[in-house]
């Protein structure tokens, strides 16, 4: 039953019809349970009404036509109470609605049980039978492990997909998608979504008419596609730095890969329609990809999707996107390529959203290069049939809204414009310093992994980089870049940024932060083989990078270094042994180098408690909140199951990150933050109140935090962080914080959309 089960849970999964989907499942729960009849009522987000959407044993006419309000009749008192309802004699219970146009009548039993998907009642799936017959515990627990099991597949039927049919439209849409943080900022404008014929997985199996003209057709698609890629790249050339617009050489090479092509060509030879052949080549490529636990390597199968969709969209050339895009458009798709970006003409792209990808994918380091708000993994977001809809994009919540309501949407374009005078007005307050109204100096530095984002970082009005993340252009290459190249890259960060301090993290690999040339496959990867764990294991790696930094140091002076993942005191003295190591090598072959000052990250529980022993080897600590709060709270910052308990203003993140506070400076140590907390303007203020030192955080939110600290009293922070942390729960923290800053008149960082 259970490999049944999944295999139902499976189909369901890939049909992207609803009504089918539904048809799927009540046929085979009716068969499963000898039932007379198998219904679902699935409630309608748009008026809380449970609707008969599929039944197997019920009049079919009665699709769509019977609706229970929540509590009402048995289907929804399953739904209000959660719980199952076993009945043997359901006409008997006060509850009992009797619909005539279902012809149920014929059945006197009823069982149902909710359809649960995290947390939220989607509807009810029910049996009944005709006389009453032997249902118990044993049928109600199997009802109950179908349901749940299917619920999963049920939720994504009625998201996603493209199907308009009418059981689809009976569903009002959420209006409200969350995703992961692609890029902050935030984003109105019209969707835009890839032409239905250009997805591949539409495309049918068929033979072609010709063989020889499907042939030219398909090498004249891959001649324009290079050709659009080509110029892509020289239209994006001011605007990305090189390491970026090399990706466009990525595709480049996918698409000019002759195996792929010959293996395509071979096909059509065969008699296939040059779209069959493309799909079967491509989908036989991606499945080795497809299969692979590290999403980076996943990202790659989509990359190379991405291109053949191109290559689908020319040979369907009668029905191309339209090119004439709106004044302020979001591109949506499964994956958005870097070649679609480059599509939008300049100054159009308002934000992006993804159903795919992480916060890594190629497409968010982008979106940050860009200054575009960008989210990623909205799984539910049903982008293609919301072609020319009005959406947000939230960009520091996370979120989308398709057609927002007056009232949202006017407070998102209020925080929209508030975000473009902030900007406009911090160019005036760009070279003040980020000070207290009571005197005290919290210097702001931007996160940095691209050259771009210390570029942006520089015209925000960073003091310099707090954070540069080493792993980002290692991440963009083949292969692990060699000490030459490296060094070009420090050396021009630091150069950029000279005599503002760049605080260089050594490689923090591991993890969501995996290379594709050093794959580590790990159970339990946050807890395993990351950070300063790896590269201490190889020192030839380390070495490598610590002698760059060193030597692109020289004569400028003005880089810190940062170990991350630090868990004991032996990492860091093993580190330093290895920087002393990289120094004396230079040395000795007379090469010229300058030692930075050096700091540890402070992202795991254990190091927090060891600062007052590692401080006499240091000279700084900065925490890694991100990370902090992931270990703290035992939550997976990239697990979208548990995203709602990862909260950095949780009592336990507050007390430890005062605690951090309070042994570095008890250690005569300055500490940072640099991890996400800091960019948030509740946070920020905390952390003002609890004595740190400086902040770090992504180059477009520093105008925020800037505004903030210029408007809010240290000795008023202070009195805040000490009331806060005697709450028990962060929702009574939060709208501590919230009434705070509302009354410094803050309140629009912060209000717009929650
Ligand atoms: C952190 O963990 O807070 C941090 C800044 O590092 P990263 O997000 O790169 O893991
Ligand atoms: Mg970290």
């Amino acid at each position: 039953m259970l490999d049944t089960l999944r295999q139902i849970a499976e189909e369901v999964g890939h049909t992207t019809n609803l009504q089918q989907a539904l048809g799927l499942i009540v046929g085979w729960v009716k068969q499963t349970m000898r039932a007379g009849a198998c219904s679902v009522y699935l409630q309608d987000p748009g008026h809380g009404d449970f609707v008969l959407m599929a039944t197997d044993g019920l009049r079919p006419e009665s699709v769509l036509k019977v609706r229970l309000a929540p509590g009402e009749g048995l289907v929804g008192t399953v739904a209000q109470r959660h719980e199952p309802l076993l009945l043997r004699d359901a006409a008997a219970h006060p509850a009992f609605r009797y619909f005539p146009e279902t012809g149920e009548e014929r059945y006197t039993s009823f069982l149902g049980v909710p359809i649960i998907h995290f947390r939220q009642v989607l509807g009810v799936l029910v049996i009944q039978h005709q006389e009453h017959p032997d249902l118990g515990d044993n049928e109600i627990a199997f009802l109950v492990t179908i349901a749940s099991q299917l619920a999963g597949a049920i939720h994504e039927a009625a998201t996603a997909g493209d199907d308009d049919t009418e059981a689809r439209r009976t569903l009002s849409d959420t209006r409200r998608y969350v995703g992961a943080t692609g890029a902050p900022g935030v984003g109105i404008g019209t969707l835009v979504a890839p032409s239905p014929y250009a997805d591949l997985d539409r495309v049918p199996d068929r033979d072609g008419r010709d063989p020889e003209t499907e042939e030219t057709a398909f090498r004249e698609a891959v001649v324009a596609v290079e050709e659009e890629l080509r110029r892509g790249s020289e239209r994006m050339a001011d605007l990305l730095p090189k390491e970026v617009r090399d990706l466009f050489d990525v595709y480049a090479l996918f698409i000019s890969d002759s195996q792929l092509i010959d293996d395509i060509v071979a096909r059509i030879r065969e008699g296939k329609w040059a779209a069959s052949a493309l799909r079967a080549a491509i989908d036989e490529r991606t499945a080795v990809f497809a299969r692979m636990p590290d999403p980076y390597l996943r990202q790659r199968g989509e990359d190379i999707r991405a291109v053949a969709r191109r290559v689908l969209l020319h040979l369907h050339s009668d029905t191309r996107d339209p090119r004439n895009y709106p004044e302020r458009c979001i591109l949506a798709g499964d994956e958005v390529s870097l070649a679609r970006i480059a599509d939008v003409p300049p100054g159009r792209l308002a934000g992006i959203v993804c159903r795919h990808g992480s916060t890594l994918s190629h497409v968010a380091l982008i979106a940050r290069s860009l200054g575009i708000p960008a989210i990623m993994g909205a799984h539910d977001l049903p982008f293609k049939r919301l072609q020319g809809h009005t959406v947000v994009v939230d960009g520091y919540g996370g979120r989308v809204f398709v057609d927002p309501s007056p009232s949202v949407l006017s407070e998102f374009e209020r925080l929209s414009k508030e975000e473009e005078q902030l900007v406009s007005s911090l160019a005036a307050l760009r070279d003040l310093p980020a000070e207290t109204p009571d005197g005290v100096q919290i210097p702001l530095y931007a996160n940095a992994g691209l050259a771009s984002d210390v570029a942006l970082g520089q015209r925000n009005g960073a003091a310099g980089v707090g954070l540069y993340r080493s792993e980002f252009p290692f991440m963009l290459r083949a292969s692990f870049p060699g000490e030459e190249a490296q060094y070009r890259i420090y050396r021009r960060v630091l150069e950029s940024c000279a005599p503002q301090p760049v605080t260089m993290r050594t490689l923090d690999i591991g993890a969501d932060k995996a290379l594709p040339y050093f794959p580590i496959e790990e159970e339990n990867a946050a807890l395993g083989w990351r950070g300063i764990r790896v590269t201490l294991d190889h020192p030839e790696i380390f070495l490598t990078q610590l002698r760059a930094m060193l030597r692109a140091n020289a004569g400028l002076g003005n880089l810190r270094l940062l170990f991350p993942m630090v868990s004991r005191l032996d990492e860091v003295k093993a580190a330093m042994a290895l920087l002393d190591q990289a120094y004396e090598g230079l040395e000795s072959e007379g090469k010229t180098a300058m030692k930075p000052p050096i700091g540890v990250m402070i992202e795991v529980p254990a190091a927090v408690y060891c600062i007052r022993h590692m401080a006499p080897y240091v000279e700084f600590f900065s925490l890694g909140t991100n990370d902090l709060t992931q270990y703290l709270l035992a939550v997976d910052r990239g697990n979208e199951h548990v995203a709602e308990l990862y909260d950095h203003l949780h009592p336990a993140v507050l007390q430890c990150v005062r605690d951090a506070i309070d042994a570095a400076h008890g250690a005569a140590r300055p500490i940072a933050v640099c991890g996400e907390m800091a960019a948030d303007p509740l946070g920020a203020v905390l952390l003002l109140g609890m004595g740190v030192d400086s902040l770090s955080m992504a180059a477009p939110g520093i105008p925020h935090i800037k505004w903030v600290i210029r408007n809010f009293a240290f000795e008023q922070a202070r009195v805040l962080a000490d009331r806060a942390l005697e709450l028990a729960d962060a929702s009574a923290i939060r709208p501590l914080l919230i009434a705070a800053l509302e009354e410094v008149g803050l309140g629009g960082l912060i209000r717009a959309g929650r």
